[in-house]
């Protein structure tokens, strides 16, 4: 019934995007085709929308925020919406879910348990915060004339337009986790999510207008790489958050590093699983295992480069690997699949070209490999071993595919040296009963997020974010108040 659904709404949601009140094509009438990754068919054709287009969406997101005023909307009124937003997305948990499997190629399950259950989450947590946002009163010591008194006040205003840019791999998810913060602060968004999956974000959108938002609060507009772009330059948006790649995250900084335009940025990893010597076999091979394998890989926080012990190296390893051949590969809604497709035809190619790199620099296959089907974009779910110093691409690159790579160490400064020898810090996790141990390697490691005995755990209530490489700011919980609300100061003399 499900897929059944998400195949007409995809068709419907396809051609036209959300500007203000209309919904329209892209001007020039160019389209995008997305696909279907289990079997490679063409779903539906979204606009690619124009810099015109662009122009178009922000300026809707301008007027919004002055007339009907939502950037001074009551905070029970933009509170309530997203309630009601929340209460939406829940009613039409099958059918959004459908369309992210779909759309992006994710198990059924992954979909209504994670990006649809997470969705309804965020909203209401960040519903929560509207109503709670507050500035401080401050004594000051500045008298002059002697005599005069003064007294400053912060007050946190909404950071204006916000341009929101997402990847494909938890489509309406990581809209989401942009767009309901924005709203609580009374900031209006420009909503651009990636060329392959963008039903989702259009299914919300209708939602956001049926939840009783004012038009031009959310748009969405759909295109490629050049439509983003063209919305992160636009002189009238006031802070770009964006999560994807490293490489156009590099972009982005640096135009709005020079445009002096806010930014938050969330990007890639290569997040170490550390598993010590004391940590029960069996809890490792399955927590391993769920850390690369979830969402096939393409997770940010997956934990691609797996640090054991060398006591329980041979049994570790071997007990993934032998998970890895045994899955069952294939469409999200069949009850019986593990693991589903890439995205993309392009990125399996992306993600084959660097197993195969992997082969060439002397890793060790363990499981899994190059072969791949010829319709959908599957790839093996692969497991290599490195015991040699020997340089590794897989070591170092982001896969953002079931793609792991296994390494012995031998104490703990040894695995604190290597699993901090990246460009990344998104985030890493470790697998102990020593509680000390495991203190005293989070403490040591370079990541914005560190798990012990589980992995891939995210919360509305807890900051997200990446060290180095991975990232510029922080989402969800009070930092996200921060990421979309400027701190202004009054000081009154009396
Ligand atoms: P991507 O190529 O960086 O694309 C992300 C978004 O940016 C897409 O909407 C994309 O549009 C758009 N874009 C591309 N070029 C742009 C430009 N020059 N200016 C403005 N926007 C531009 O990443 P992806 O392939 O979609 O996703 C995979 C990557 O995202 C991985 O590296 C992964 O680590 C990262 N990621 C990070 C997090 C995190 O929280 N840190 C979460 C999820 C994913 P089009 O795709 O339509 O061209
Ligand atoms: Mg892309």
């Amino acid at each position: 019934m499900s897929m059944k659904q998400a195949i007409a709404d995809s068709v419907r949601l396809g051609s036209r995007m959300l500007i203000g009140d209309s919904w329209r094509a892209s001007s020039n009438s160019i389209e995008i085709p997305v696909y279907d990754p289990a079997t490679g068919a063409e779903l539906a054709r979204i606009p690619q929308a124009t810099e015109s287009d662009v122009d178009d969406a922000v300026k809707a997101a301008r007027a919004a925020l002055v007339h009907p005023s939502w950037r001074e909307s009551l905070p029970i009124t933009r509170e309530r919406l997203l309630l009601k937003l929340a209460d939406l997305v829940e009613a039409h948990g099958e059918e959004l879910a459908g369309i992210e499997t779909l759309n992006q190629g994710k198990l059924l399950g992954v979909a209504t348990g994670i990006d649809v259950a997470s969705s309804v989450q965020w909203l209401r947590y960040m519903a929560g915060w509207a109503t709670k946002i507050e500035g401080s009163s401050l004594d000051v010591s500045f008298s002059f004339p002697p005599g005069t008194k003064y007294k400053a006040i912060t007050k946190k205003q909404p950071v204006g337009v916000v341009a929101a840019i997402v990847p494909w791999n938890f489509p309406m998810l990581m809209a989401v986790w942009k767009i309901a913060p924005a709203l609580a602060c009374g900031c209006t968004v420009v909503l651009k999510p990636a060329e392959e999956t963008p039903l989702s974000a259009l299914r919300l959108a209708e939602l956001v207008l049926e939840a009783g938002f004012p038009p031009g609060v959310l748009n969405v507009i759909t295109g490629d790489g050049a439509t983003g772009a063209a919305l992160v330059r636009h002189a009238g948006v006031n802070k770009v958050t964006f999560t994807g790649s490293t490489e156009v995250g590099r972009l982005i900084g640096a135009q709005c590093g020079s445009d002096i335009r806010r930014v938050a940025l969330e990007l890639g990893g290569k997040s170490p699983v550390i598993v010590l010597d004391d940590c029960d076999a069996n809890l490792a091979i399955q927590g391993a295992s769920a850390a690369i394998f979830t969402n096939h890989g393409q997770v940010c926080t997956a934990g691609s480069r797996l640090y054991v012990h060398k006591k329980q190296f041979d049994k570790v390893v071997g007990g993934i690997g032998d998970i890895a051949k045994n899955m069952v590969l294939g469409s999200g809604f069949d009850p019986r699949t593990q693991m589903g497709p890439m995205v993309s035809e392009r990125h399996k190619q992306r993600v084959l070209g660097l197993i195969a790199t992997g082969e060439k620099e002397g890793a060790e296959l363990v499981a899994g490999g190059t072969v791949s089907t010829s319709e959908g974009f599957f790839v093996q779910p692969t497991v290599f071993a490195h015991t040699s110093d020997a340089p590794l691409t897989l070591l170092r690159e982001e896969v953002f595919g079931p793609v792991l790579v296994a390494r012995p160490f031998d104490d703990i400064a040894d695995v604190l040296r290597q699993a901090n020898d990246s460009e990344y810090g998104l985030a890493a996790s470790v697998w102990t009963s020593d509680i000390s141990k495991a203190l005293r390697i989070s403490d040591g490691l370079e990541a914005g997020t560190v798990w012990i005995n589980t992995h891939n755990v995210v919360d509305p209530n807890v900051p997200f974010g990446g060290f180095k490489a991975s990232g510029i700011g922080r989402e969800h919980g009070r930092s996200a108040i921060d990421a979309y609300t400027e701190n202004k100061s009054v000081c009154i003399a009396y």
